[in-house]
């Protein structure tokens, strides 16, 4: 987030003022549906049980829950249906009878004395080679936004709180069951961990943390008191966002 715009980390990490902001949004609605219904999947349904009807039903009961962010019923009807798809995509082109060994939930570990460094892993198997960890993405793939930094920090994590090798980190993109794996071997961990001791460093450092106008400032919460509050609107009414 800093590095998208240092003002958006400054609302939410520094001023800690993001529930106060917070808009639902759709597709946040939606990701969080498919996450969690993947999750009640695996934890809850031993491997025999596990079928397309399974998966629809914990589904249509997790939308239940929460309805927030959508802007009327067709709107929802059809992120509904992104989600199906994206969860029928998945069923029935993966093997749905593997039992994972970690499952959606936060894991940390300490980088420096003062520094912790902490991800929310969304699913790891146990492989023949070692550990894969998963990441999955409800967005669409898009080559620019695939972190590979992203991936050896979930590995270096898991890797620490398992006390396992971890052969494998991949984002699978849902919509199009489209994997993207790196290959992971424990040498790349130090370099990972200095640039981000570095990254740290910079943010303590910068005391003026600005409002960097960007792609995503029309997602913003805090496009209202941001700074640049009117040129970020006029440049998204005229479509001119800046691709960064
Ligand atoms: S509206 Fe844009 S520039 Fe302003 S805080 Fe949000 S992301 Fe940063």
């Amino acid at each position: 987030m800093y590095e998208t715009c240092p003002q958006q980390y400054k609302f939410t990490y520094i001023d800690h003022i993001a529930d106060e902001y917070k808009q639902p949004k759709p597709y946040l609605t939606m990701g969080a549906h498919v996450h969690n219904s993947l999750k009640d999947f695996y934890d809850n349904i031993e491997p025999t049980e596990r079928s397309w009807d399974v998966l629809e039903g914990i589904l249509r009961r997790r939308w239940r829950e929460n309805r927030s962010g959508f802007a009327d019923r067709e709107d929802e009807k059809n992120w509904g249906m992104r989600a199906l798809q994206m969860l029928k995509a998945f069923y029935f082109k993966n093997d749905i009878t593997k039992t994972p060994v970690m499952l959606e939930d936060f894991y940390d570990m300490d980088l420096a004395e003062d520094i912790r460094v902490v991800g929310r892993i969304d699913r790891v198997d146990e492989e023949d080679e070692g550990l894969h960890v998963i990441d999955y993405k409800t967005g669409k793939y898009n080559k620019e936004d695939v972190s590979d930094l992203q991936l050896i920090i979930y590995a270096m994590i898991v890797e620490a709180n398992s006390k396992q090798r971890v052969h494998k980190a991949s984002y699978l993109y849902l919509t199009t069951n489209q994997w993207y794996s790196l290959d992971i071997s424990s040498d790349m961990y130090e370099a990972v961990a200095e640039q981000l001791i570095e990254r740290v460093e910079i943010i303590k450092q910068d005391k003026e943390l600005n409002p960097r106008i960007n792609k995503y400032c029309k997602n913003c919460d805090f496009i209202d008191i941001c700074p640049k509050s009117e040129e970020v609107k006029q440049l998204i009414e005229k479509k001119t966002l800046p691709n960064i």
